[in-house]
Order: C-alpha cells, then sequence, then structure tokens
C-alpha cells in the first residue's frame, strides 16, 4: 500500500512546528508497513500535477509570507481543483486554511486573493492586538465519535462564512474571536487554525486522513491497524485537564 502526498510551500509556510504534520502521517504509516511518499513543491518549482496526489498539504504563516506565495498558489488553482474534485484530501492549516477560500485581508488592509475553492473569508482587525493567540482544545466528530483536539492558534484573521466547521470550541477562539465553530471540514478538507504540529497529540486525525487515503481508491474497505497511541493521548489528557479545568 502507498500514499502519495504533497506538501507545499514547506520553506515558507510552516509555523509551530506545522511541517512536523508530515513526519507523523509518515510514521504513522510506516509502522503499518504503508509506503509513505511526501513530494515538495514551492515557488516557481515545475508544475505539479496535483490529481496524483492523495493528499495536498499546506501549513501556515505569517502575513508577509502568505504574500510572497500568493501570485504562485494561483497559478495553481486549476490544479489543486481539478485534485480536490476527483477527490484528493485537502489538509490546511491557518494561512493555508484562509488561502483556500475568497480571500484573506490582512490587518493593514491588503488584501490577498484566495482560491475560492470554498465560501469563506478571512479578514484581520486593524489592531495587531486584536489576535487570537494560545492554547485551544476543540470538540470534533469527523471520525464518528466525540473526540477533544488540541493545539495552539495564533492569528490576527477572523474566518466568516463557513458552513460546515471542523469543530465546536470548548477552550479558545477559533475561526473568529471567541467562537463556538473552529477550521472547515468535508470528507476530503481538513482545514483549521491549530498547530502545534496540530496531529502531535491527536492521532485520531492523522488516521482520519490515512484512512481516507488507502481507501478511496480500494473497492473493499481497509482497516487501519492500531498502534499504540499511549502517550499521545496521555499528553492530550494534560493539556486539556489543564485548560477546562480552569
Ligand atoms: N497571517 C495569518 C493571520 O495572522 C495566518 C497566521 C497563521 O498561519 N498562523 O491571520
Amino acid at each position: 500500500m502507498k500514499i502519495k502526498i504533497l506538501h507545499m510551500y514547506a520553506d515558507m509556510l510552516d509555523l509551530y512546528g506545522d511541517s512536523g504534520n508530515m513526519e507523523i502521517i509518515k510514521y504513522r504509516c510506516g509502522k503499518r508497513g504503508i509506503e509513505c511518499i511526501i513530494d515538495k513543491y514551492s515557488v516557481g518549482d515545475d508544475m505539479p500535477y496535483f490529481p496524483e496526489y492523495d493528499l495536498v498539504y499546506i501549513g501556515g504563516g505569517a502575513d508577509l509570507e502568505q504574500q510572497h506565495i500568493s501570485a504562485d498558489l494561483l497559478k495553481c488553482r486549476q490544479g489543486i481543483k481539478k485534485a480536490y474534485k476527483s477527490g484528493t484530501f485537502l489538509f490546511l492549516i491557518c494561512g493555508g486554511y484562509q488561502l483556500m477560500g475568497k480571500y484573506y485581508r490582512d490587518a493593514d488592509g491588503n488584501e490577498i486573493k484566495g482560491l475560492g475553492l470554498f465560501d469563506y473569508f478571512t479578514i484581520a482587525p486593524s489592531s495587531r492586538k486584536k489576535r487570537c493567540i494560545g492554547n485551544i482544545v476543540i470538540k470534533t466528530e469527523i471520525t464518528g465519535k466525540p473526540v477533544k483536539v488540541v493545539g495552539f492558534e495564533n492569528h490576527g484573521g477572523q474566518t466568516q462564512g463557513v458552513k460546515n466547521p471542523f469543530g465546536t470550541v470548548l477552550y479558545g477562539n477559533g475561526n473568529c474571536s471567541k467562537s463556538s465553530a473552529e477550521g472547515y471540514f468535508e470528507k476530503n478538507v481538513i482545514a483549521t487554525y491549530l498547530h502545534g504540529p496540530m496531529l502531535a497529540k491527536n492521532p485520531e486525525i492523522s488516521d482520519y486522513m490515512i484512512s481516507y487515503c488507502i481507501n478511496r481508491k480500494s473497492d473493499r474497505l481497509i482497516k487501519l491497524a492500531r498502534l499504540d497511541d499511549k502517550l499521545e493521548k496521555e499528553c492530550r489528557k494534560v493539556m486539556i485537564e489543564r485548560l477546562l479545568n480552569k
């Protein structure tokens, strides 16, 4: 078994360990004998054929980095759209999440055009002091069971117009300051503000994506072998207790 991943702009969009998400996916595949190929793409590279990938990953970045990659990302629009429509999974963190919507307007009023794959849009307040910064706990049911997911958020952008969030906020801010909704979800899209890296303490979310990738072209359901996630879950429990029992 094999999955192919395209990690876009790893050299520019990589905050609070976002690239670690790829290491975690690779590790969890390796433990199960699933080959995991991770190609990288960045500004100026030859245009990849996006639909050949099972998963496309984009991390988060500061406003400046988002501006730097914007023109290049727009060139990739047709390819990414074609891949998404044909079932490629899109995994998007923070800055990457914002740029798949209609636009991101930063604190200075500069507007970065998004790919418009989804209807949401993001606006940062003009005061830079009004950022959403800190640990965050959300609850999601994407795996069919309620799971508490922990991470770290740091964004000025307030994302509005999300129809189907990734989770509900139990602690922290989420899509907007003090909002109840966090991220965006479709069966082949997880877009979220959670850094950390997000997958480090949330093994169910890694496995949701791995399972999706290995099953998308299979005519029978391939079940993932269980891994020993004791340590990851213990770490998550510490954070959940610290934050929710305040
Ligand atoms: N620059 C964006 C914002 O501040 C995204 C930040 C991020 O990716 N953490 O909203």
